[in-house]
C-alpha cells in the first residue's frame, strides 16, 4: 500500500499535468492530525518526489490564524512569514507554499490545487460565480482577494461557514475567483472523482457553446526579418531584459491581468502596437515597469534574460489570450482590480517565487 506521501506525489505528478497548471503554478499537501506536507514553494508539482515534501507542524501553523496581524500590508507579510518560517520542522528544511495554511484549513487529508485554464474561463469571467452556483451547487465559491495571508483567512471563514451550513460537511471543490481551484479529499480516488466532474462539465459547456477546449493552434510566426528588427529595438530598449526574444504569430491578448500567476511570468499589461524605443519607454513611465510581452499587428514578442523567462512570459500571455475566449461563455473576461494587480506586483513572496522557477 502506498504511503500518504507517495500518494499525493503521484497526485502532483497527475495534476501537474499541462491541462491543470503552468510553470511552478498549483500546490499540493497530505496531512495527519499534527503534520501538514506541503509542496515547496518555487518547484513544479511533476517534479516533487514524495521526500521533497515540507513537513509543518500543523499547531505552530495555526498561529496564524490567531495573529494580532499589524494593517500594514509589507509587516504583515514579514510577520505571516516567520511564523510559517517556524512552523517548518527541521528535517525538512525549506519555504513552504505561501497558500499553506489554505491547505491546511481542509480537514481532508489531501487537497490538490491548480490553476486548469479550463476553469479559469470561468474563475476569471464576470459571470463565474453565478455560473458555478448554477452547474456545481456543492462547491464553495470565493470572490477574489490577496494571496497569502488575506487569503488564507478568507478560507477559513468560507470553510467554516460551509461546514455549518452542510451539517459539518466540508466542500470538495472550492474556485477562487480570478486564480483557480481546490480539491480535497480523503483519498486519491476522491480527488480524481472531484476534477473529473469538473473537467467533464467545462468542456461539455464550452463545446456546446464553439470554444476552443484545447490550446487554439498559433498563427505563423512573423517572416524572419521582421523578427531580427523587432529584436533589435527590444534588445536595444529592454538590454539584459531582452538577452532572450521568443516571437510567435500575433493572437488577441488580454488587456489586464487574469490571474496572480499570469502577472507574475507575464506582467501586469501586454504593449500593444509597433515597436520603437520612444513608444516602450512611455509604455513604461506609464506603467512603471518595462513590459516582458509586446504585441504588434504581425507576432507576439516575449522578452527575459534567460530562455526560461521569455518562453515563460510568452507562455503565460498566450493561455491569458486563450482564457479571454473562454470567458466569453460567462459574460466576458473580468481583470484583476486595480488594486490587486498593485499588491501583486509589491509582493515580495511572488517575486521570490518568479527567481526560483
Ligand atoms: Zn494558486
Amino acid at each position: 500500500m502506498q504511503t500518504a506521501l507517495e500518494t499525493i506525489a503521484t497526485l502532483s505528478h497527475e495534476f501537474g499535468a499541462d491541462d491543470y497548471v503552468m510553470g511552478g503554478g498549483g500546490n499540493t499537501s497530505c496531512k495527519n492530525e499534527v503534520t501538514l506536507w506541503i509542496k515547496p514553494s518555487g518547484t513544479t508539482l511533476q517534479a516533487l518526489a514524495p521526500d521533497r515534501f515540507i513537513a509543518m507542524d500543523r499547531a505552530r501553523l495555526a498561529g496564524l490564524y490567531t495573529l494580532a496581524a499589524p494593517p500594514d500590508a509589507a509587516a504583515r507579510e514579514a510577520l505571516v512569514k516567520s511564523v510559517m518560517e517556524a512552523a517548518v520542522l527541521p528535517a525538512t528544511p525549506g519555504r513552504a507554499s505561501v497558500e499553506a495554511p489554505v491547505h491546511d484549513s481542509f480537514q481532508a487529508r489531501f487537497v490538490v490545487h491548480t490553476h486548469p485554464t479550463l476553469v479559469n474561463g470561468v474563475a476569471c469571467s464576470l459571470g463565474g460565480a453565478a455560473f458555478v452556483r448554477r452547474r456545481f451547487p456543492d462547491a464553495l465559491w470565493l470572490d477574489y482577494c490577496d494571496p497569502g495571508y488575506t487569503l488564507s483567512l478568507h478560507v477559513r471563514e468560507a470553510l467554516a461557514d460551509y461546514r455549518r451550513r452542510h451539517g459539518d460537511r466540508e466542500p470538495q471543490v472550492m474556485w477562487l475567483e480570478n486564480h483557480g481551484i481546490f480539491v480535497a479529499g480523503d483519498t486519491a480516488d476522491d480527488i480524481r472523482a472531484a476534477y473529473a466532474a469538473v473537467m467533464e462539465t467545462l468542456q461539455a459547456f464550452y463545446k456546446h457553446l464553439g470554444l476552443p477546449t484545447a490550446p487554439p493552434p498559433a498563427p505563423p510566426p512573423p517572416a524572419p526579418e521582421t523578427a531580427a528588427a523587432a529584436e533589435r529595438v527590444l534588445r536595444d530598449t529592454l538590454g539584459a531584459e531582452a538577452a532572450v526574444v521568443v516571437a510567435q504569430g500575433p493572437v488577441a491578448c488580454a488587456a489586464g491581468p487574469v490571474s496572480p500567476d499570469h502577472l507574475v511570468y507575464a506582467k501586469s499589461f501586454v504593449y500593444e502596437g509597433l515597436l520603437t524605443a520612444d513608444a516602450i519607454q512611455a509604455f513604461a513611465a506609464r506603467r512603471g515597469y518595462l513590459p516582458r510581452v509586446f504585441s504588434t499587428p504581425d507576432a507576439i514578442y516575449a522578452c527575459g534574460a534567460t530562455a526560461t523567462t521569455a518562453s515563460r512570459a510568452m507562455a503565460f500571455a498566450v493561455n491569458a489570450a486563450w482564457i479571454r475566449q473562454l470567458a466569453r461563455a460567462c459574460g466576458g473576461v473580468q481583470y484583476l482590480s486595480d488594486a490587486a494587480r498593485r499588491f501583486l506586483e509589491n509582493w515580495e513572496v511572488e517575486s521570490y517565487r518568479a527567481k526560483q522557477s
